[in-house]
């Protein structure tokens, strides 16, 4: 497989390597894989927890043992964050490689606007050859808007960067067949092919088990993902060049195997949703449409509806007629001052641009293209 962008999450053990505290040693071997594969040109993104253990730490030295209240460990996550990143910033100013933190919560992923924000920003953050470092906002998060484990925040933070592939780093060599601290005969289990029922048994899991950091949420996070079109690998974060060689598709851990292509389940997901409004568009735009371009605002001759940026509109041809779903870049009020001009005027006109395009032709189905072939 060809891995061009990819996901690592890192968990407090494999940082701390068993330890109460953040081990810049490991930190230091696993930035090194992240830095090879950047130079394979690869895009890397860093998921990491251990904000509340080195809270923990930093703490410790100070003050008498702490509640184990949530304001306490929210406290201690909001201490524990700054240390953890500038441990990170650390490690990776060894290679000159520039970091930059993103705390996130449920609630920036499931809104379509603040989703497409946390989209916008961490693609900006990659295009600009930095390493976006990810945590839960902890400090803040209550239990209604949190993700609650860094697992499902990664598969999360997969989907919304469009990962090929998410790899989960934990103390364990993978999935097995039965729990190996208490079963000798167990197996590791090199590739799941579809996580269904026999694997949740096997994880001794279920769908909608809570925990932080088991076997439940790792698997919640492959199937996630997995449904989303990317290869997850779920290794041990202490095997030598583990992150590497994943990417290399060499034989890791466990392997899940996407369940859809990448494509395919966006482009579900575009059909899915019921457009809330329209663009018509001219001729030179349906055939840019149709050799796989995005639409740009100088091809739009109507707006129709009233829509959100990030909602999906229907794009019609000069006759009406149905030609794409795509999810737009622009609300309806921002598309109509921007109709039929050039990219380069966008900023001008709006004071500020999002993007050059109305609709990316990733974010666009086009629909019957045969029957449609403009001569
Ligand atoms: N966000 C938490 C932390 O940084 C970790 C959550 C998890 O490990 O799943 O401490």
């Amino acid at each position: 497989m060809n891995v061009s962008k990819l996901v690592i999450k890192v968990g407090t053990s494999t940082l701390t390597a068993g330890t109460p505290r953040l081990n810049r040693r490991r930190m230091l071997e696993l930035a090194q894989q992240m830095v090879a594969l950047r130079e394979q040109h690869r895009e890397v993104v860093l998921v990491t927890s251990g904000a509340i253990a080195a809270g923990r730490e930093r703490f410790g030295r100070f003050h008498r043992p702490l509640a184990r209240t949530v304001p306490v460990k929210q406290m201690l996550a909001a201490v524990g964050q700054t240390h953890l990143m500038l441990a990170w910033e650390q490690v990776f100013d060894m290679f000159d490689v520039p970091v930059a933190q993103v705390l996130l919560t449920r609630a920036d992923l499931s809104d379509r606007r603040r989703y497409l924000n946390a989209r916008d920003t961490l693609n900006t953050i990659l295009a600009h050859q930095t390493l976006p470092v990810i945590n839960e906002n902890d400090a803040v998060a209550t239990d209604e808007i949190r993700v609650g484990d860094n697992d499902n925040l990664s598969a999360l933070v997969a989907n919304v960067v469009s990962a090929d592939l998410l790899v989960i780093l934990t103390d364990q060599d993978g999935l097995y067949t039965a729990d190996p601290r208490q079963n000798p005969a167990a197996t590791l289990i090199p590739e799941v092919a579809q996580l269904d029922d026999t694997i949740w048994n096997l994880a001794g899991a279920s769908r909608s088990g809570q925990g932080v950091g088991g076997m439940t949420t790792k698997l919640q996070a492959a199937d996630l993902a997995t449904r989303s079109g990317i290869t997850v690998v779920m290794a041990n974060g202490a095997r030598p060049n583990v992150i590497y060689d994943a990417a290399q598709g060499a034989p890791v851990g466990t392997r899940f195997l996407p369940a859809a292509s990448n494509m395919e389940s966006r482009k579900r997901w575009i059909l899915s949703e019921k457009p809330l409004g329209a663009v018509r568009v001219d001729d030179g735009a349906v055939q840019a449409l149709l050799e796989g371009k995005s639409l740009l605002p100088v091809g739009v001759r109507e707006v129709i509806d009233e829509f959100e940026r990030g909602e999906v509109i229907e794009i019609r041809d000069s006759a009406g007629r149905e030609i794409a779903h795509g999810i737009t870049r622009y609300n309806s009020a921002d598309a109509r001052r921007i109709a039929g001009r050039r990219s380069s005027e966008i900023a001008g006109i709006l004071g500020y641009e999002l993007a050059s395009m109305l609709v990316h032709t990733d974010d666009m189905v086009v629909l019957h293209p045969v029957s449609l072939s403009l001569r």
